[in-house]
Parts: C-alpha cells; sequence; structure tokens
C-alpha cells in the first residue's frame, strides 16, 4: 500500500509534540534557499490564482458571448481562457522545477550534515544500534523529508490560494451563493474522508488476515510443514484453521468491496447535489429576488464549486501529512542531537614525534554499567618492545586494545600515549600514530590498489610492493593478471581469508605508525596461509613497537613480554619461560590451546 491520508495506530503514537524550536529547526533549513523560496511562493501564487481564472472566464463566455450573441466576445473569452490554462501550466512547470531544486539542495545539506555527525559518533554507537535503523535514517527518513518540501509544503499553499482565489471571486458576484459555496464543500468533502477511513481500515484488516492467511499456507505447505501434519495427523486442524481464516477474509472482501460502493455513491451524489442545490436558489434569486444575477454568474459559482473540491479534501488531509512530515523531522533531529561520545579535546595536545610508549595506569573499563569488563590494568608498552596479550574467550582483551585510539573512553584510571592522557591528545595525531590489524579485516570494494592507497594516499608503486612483500602478499599480487589493480570484490569476498589479513598487514605498513596493533584471528586458516602471516607479522614484532591479541604460540614467543587477561583482569606475567610452568592460566592455555600451534 502507498501512503494513505490515514495514520496507523503505530504512526499516531509517534507524533512529536510541534514546538515552535522544532518548527524553527525545520525552516532553518530553508534559510539559505529563502530568495528560491520566495519565487516559489510567488510562482505557486501566480499559477494557483490563474488556474482558477477559467472558472470564473464562464461567467464572461456565458453572459457577454452566448447571451449577448457576440462572436467576437466569445471567441476572445475562449481564448483568453485557453490562455491563462496554458499560462497557469507553464508556470506551474517552472514552479515544480524550483520546489525540486529547493527540495533537493536542503536535503542535500541535512544528509552531508547527517553523514559528518555521523561520523563522529562512537564506535558504541554503532555496535549499540542497528545498522538497519541508521541507514533508513540517511535515505528514507531524508527523502521523506524530500517529498515534504517538494510535495506537502507547496500543496498547503498552492490549495489555500486556489481556495482563497475562488471564495473571493463568489463572494464578488453573490454572498448568498457564496455561503452555500462553502457550507456544501465540506458537506461533500467530509463524508469521502470518512468513507475513505472505512475503507481503508477495512484494508488493512484485509491485509492482517492475508498474512495469516500466508503463514497457514507456508506452515501447512511447505516441504517440512506438510510432513509435520502428516506425522502429526493434523490434517482436519489445518485444514478447519485455514477454512476459517479463509471465511473471515471473504466477508472483509465483500465489505471493503461494498465501502468502495458507496464511497462512489456518496461522492456522486455529494458532487451532484452541490450544482443543483446553486442552481436552484441562484435560479431563486434571479428569478424572484435578484435581478442583477445573471446565468453567467451562476454558471461561475458551480464552475468554481467543483474547483474548490480537490483543494479542501487535500487541505482534509493535510494534517496527516503535516504530522507524518513532524515525525520525519523528529526523527532526523533526534540523530543529529546525539552528542559524540568521543571528542576531539578542547587545547588538544599535538603529537609532534611519537615514541610509542603506551601506559596503562589502574584502567577501569564497562560497556554497560552493571556488567564491569576491565578491572584495574596496568601495564607498560616501552618503545621498540612488543606486548602479547593472551587469555580465554571473553576476558577483555579486544577491549583493552579498543582503549588506545579512544574507540571507547576508560571510566577510571588512565591511558598515557608518551606520558599524555590519550583523552587529551588531539585524536588524528593518536589514531595516525597506531596502526590496527583487526581481526575482521575490513577492504573496501575496489582494487588492491585502492585498499592500500587508504592508509598513505601518496604512495608509489615501489613503496606498494614493497610493504606487499613484507606483508607475505606480492607473490599472490604478481600472480594476478592485473596485479595491483585486481579487483577485491565486495569486502574483500573475493579474496581468501588469509589474503585479506596480509593485503590489511600491507596496508597498515604502508601507514607505518609508531605503533602496530594485531589482533590475531582466532578463525581457523589453513597452515601456508598461518605461517605465511606469521611469516609478514614476526619481524614486525621483534622490531617495532606492538601489542598484539595472540593465539598462536608462534606470535607469542615472538614478543618481549605476555600479558595473561582473565575476567578483565591481568592474571599473570612475563616471559613464555617465567609462565610456562608456573602452574596458572597461561600453563592451562598452552596445554589446551597452543601447544597444538607450536611449528614443528
Ligand atoms: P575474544 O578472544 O573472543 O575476541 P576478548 O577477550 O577480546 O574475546 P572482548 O571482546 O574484550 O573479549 O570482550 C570482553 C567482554 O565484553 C565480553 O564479555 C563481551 O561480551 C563484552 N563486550 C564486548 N564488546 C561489547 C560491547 N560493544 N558492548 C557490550 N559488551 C561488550
Amino acid at each position: 500500500m502507498g501512503r494513505s491520508s490515514f495514520m496507523t495506530a503505530e504512526e499516531k503514537s509517534k507524533v512529536p509534540k510541534v514546538t515552535k524550536a522544532l518548527l524553527k529547526r525545520v525552516f532553518s533549513y530553508l534559510k539559505p534557499y529563502r530568495f528560491q523560496l520566495g519565487l516559489g511562493v510567488l510562482l505557486i501564487i501566480i499559477s494557483s490564482a490563474l488556474s482558477t481564472m477559467p472558472s470564473i472566464l464562464t461567467g464572461k463566455i456565458i453572459d457577454d458571448g452566448l447571451i449577448k450573441q457576440n462572436m467576437k466576445a466569445l471567441v476572445f473569452y475562449i481564448l483568453l481562457s485557453f490562455g491563462l490554462t496554458l499560462g497557469a501550466g507553464l508556470i506551474g512547470v517552472a514552479q515544480n522545477f524550483i520546489n525540486t531544486w529547493i527540495a533537493q539542495h536542503t536535503t542535500y545539506d541535512m544528509r552531508n550534515q547527517m553523514f559528518r555527525h555521523l561520523q563522529t559518533m562512537s564506535q558504541r554507537f554503532f555496535t549499540s544500534n542497528n545498522q538497519g535503523d541508521i541507514i533508513t535514517r540517511m535515505t528514507s527518513d531524508i527523502d521523506g523529508v524530500e517529498r515534504v518540501i517538494t510535495n506537502t509544503f507547496s500543496s498547503i499553499l498552492s490549495n489555500s490560494i486556489t481556495l482563497v482565489v475562488a471564495l473571493i471571486a463568489m463572494y464578488q458576484r453573490n454572498w448568498i451563493l457564496a455561503t452555500i459555496g462553502i457550507v456544501i464543500v465540506p458537506l461533500f468533502a467530509i463524508p469521502t474522508r470518512k468513507a475513505g477511513e472505512n475503507r481503508w481500515s477495512l484494508t488493512q484488516k484485509a491485509q492482517e488476515k492475508n498474512d495469516e492467511i500466508n503463514g497457514i499456507l507456508n506452515e501447512s505447505l511447505s516441504v517440512s510443514g506438510q510432513l509435520l501434519v502428516k506425522l502429526f495427523g493434523k490434517e482436519r486442524y489445518e485444514y478447519n484453521r485455514y477454512r476459517h481464516a479463509n471465511r473471515k477474509m471473504i466477508r472483509l472482501n465483500i465489505r471493503q468491496n461494498m465501502a468502495g460502493r458507496w464511497f462512489f455513491v456518496i461522492i456522486s451524489t455529494f458532487t451532484n447535489i452541490g450544482p443543483m442545490l446553486l442552481y436552484f436558489v441562484g435560479g431563486l434569486l434571479m428569478m424572484r429576488y435578484d435581478s442583477s444575477l445573471t446565468v453567467g454568474d451562476i454558471s461561475v459559482m458551480v464552475a468554481l464549486l467543483s474547483r474548490m473540491y480537490m483543494p479542501v479534501n487535500s487541505l482534509l488531509n493535510v494534517q496527516v501529512d503535516w504530522m507524518r512530515s513532524m515525525a520525519l523531522f523528529s526523527r532526523i533531529f533526534e540523530y543529529l542531537d546525539m552528542k559524540p561520545e568521543i571528542e576531539q579535546p578542547k587545547d588538544a595536545v599535538k603529537i609532534a614525534d611519537p615514541k610509542g610508549n603506551i601506559v596503562f595506569d589502574h584502567v577501569f573499563f564497562h560497556y554497560d554499567a552493571d556488567r564491569p569488563i576491565l578491572k584495574d590494568v596496568s601495564f607498560e608498552l616501552k618503545p621498540g618492545k612488543s606486548i602479547a596479550i593472551v587469555g580465554p574467550s571473553g576476558s577483555g582483551k579486544s577491549t583493552i586494545i579498543n582503549l588506545i585510539p579512544r574507540l571507547y573512553d576508560v571510566i577510571e584510571g588512565s591511558v598515557t600515549f608518551d606520558g599524555t592522557d590519550v583523552r587529551r591528545l588531539d585524536l588524528n595525531d593518536l589514531r595516525n600514530s597506531i596502526g590496527i590489524v583487526s581481526q575482521e579485516t575490513y577492504l573496501f570494494n575496489g582494487t588492491i590498489r585502492d585498499n592500500l592507497l587508504y592508509a598513505k594516499d601518496d604512495a608509489t608503486d615501489e613503496e606498494m610492493i614493497e610493504a606487499c612483500r613484507k606483508a607475505n602478499i606480492y607473490d599472490f599480487i604478481a600472480g594476478q593478471e592485473t596485479g595491483l589493480d585486481t579487483v577485491v570484490g565486495n569486502r574483500g569476498l573475493k579474496l581468501s581469508g588469509g589474503e585479506k589479513q596480509r593485503i590489511s598487514i600491507a596496508r597498515i605498513l604502508l601507514k607505518d605508525p609508531t605503533v602496530f596493533i594485531f589482533d590475531e584471528a582466532t578463525s581457523a586458516l589453513d597452515s601456508i596461509s598461518e605461517s605465511k602471516i606469521q611469516e609478514a607479522i614476526d619481524p614486525i614484532i621483534k622490531s617495532r613497537t606492538s601489542i598484539l591479541i595472540a593465539h598462536r604460540l608462534s606470535t607469542i614467543l615472538a614478543a618481549d613480554e605476555i600479558l595473561v587477561i582473565k575476567d578483565g583482569t591481568i592474571a599473570e606475567r612475563g616471559t613464555h619461560k617465567e609462565l610456562v610452568s608456573a602452574g596458572g592460566v597461561y600453563q592451562e592455555l598452552y596445554e589446551t590451546q597452543f601447544e597444538k600451534g607450536v611449528p614443528q
């Protein structure tokens, strides 16, 4: 079903309070285009006024042309009426263009503003919000706003103007007939609306029934469904269920169809009663009381009356459109008003010459207040050294890493980079000093080259090849027909997990950060892929400042220090030698997991 002029209960519950502040904010988006808006309004006024003229000219055609049998006047007014209609149409086109132009430009601004705003939102926002919902606000909500600006605003304006012009013209001719017109129009507009409402609710009910029937069909006629029915001997039960729903459906369909008939009877009767009443009262006035009223005047009244029908009808619907629009705007504003959790600090400290000294000082952290994740974590990563973080799944290893580039901020304690709290550092500088290869490698849809250039947009081919060599992926790339220009597919789906990881390692090598962070993938890779990755990572661990979440013994062995995390605390720390026979968590992990991974 398309957009109806009636609201569902759900929509009604979401109608926002239309405050002055909300309206002010909505109109602030139109402000930069006020000149165009003014022109648009002017054009709407002219075109709606012009389009009412032909109805008024009918009077002249009848009185001065037909009744007086004046051919010249007749042709003149016919041509004038024709010209005015054409003029109104042409101006309508221009007005439409301006409308669309304004709508496109305002939503362009709004989209960009929203995109920039979403970019500042923290990791928490993206992990705790439904991705579909985020995209919906960016796309269909803003599309809705576009519709509002193109249709709702202009239809309110043009319909009101048409009504006003029609009313003025009617009152100029005869106030009695005009008043009858005003009384009659709602009389035939309101029943139409009621009938429509009734029909709409029946349609909705029929739709629900239809869904129910489809559900029954799906359940009982699908391969596994019918098997279940057979094995439980439920044929009779299912048949009765289906028959029952089906019967309700036909009742609804009949009612819905009949509601449609009533609808037409009502429309045609009332639209007929209106003009007849005007003819009657007009005739009465003309013949008995007011001789100045002409046949032409009465025809004009009748013509204007039917011109008023559409605007009145749509103005009656406008409230729903208006409420919907406000709901759309407030949904968008709700997002725009969310404060970014992680922000660039005021008086941010620039990092001129990063060394890569990272200190966790009594760090406490939770995602949700009722569930502590990190409890009193302290350690230091010295420049040039490497730390391997190990521990059972869910113990908080990735969380530790998330705190370094400020994907989240600590709750208590501090994380410092080269002696300054990360919360005081320039966010860009901080993130530029750190390179993370995450478990889930994300490659953009594009070529390998595009993905590499993302890290360093002025990298030369030589630099890229060098990085790929170090990441152990160059042989693969050289073996491809198109080399660096090989397309990786959506999210890198055309590559294997191992290839993707090595490309992301190459990407980080190109970025050449001060601190390397690896979240080693737990996903099973074949041993060749694994050893290739290992060969790429090992030299980095040995020569660069790095932190790794390690799952493989060889990675752990390459690190200078091992932190064993359990339930969000550092349970043990030391070297492999010290920990392997200490009888603690590490020994247990070693015996159950790592030992199998020892390269022979
Ligand atoms: P793995 O080795 O399986 O990756 P991990 O040690 O890295 O595990 P973390 O990812 O740090 O563990 O998660 C620690 C705990 O925090 C887990 O219990 C997890 O359920 C919870 N957690 C992680 N991310 C979030 C989040 N965004 N919101 C709420 N809880 C989270």
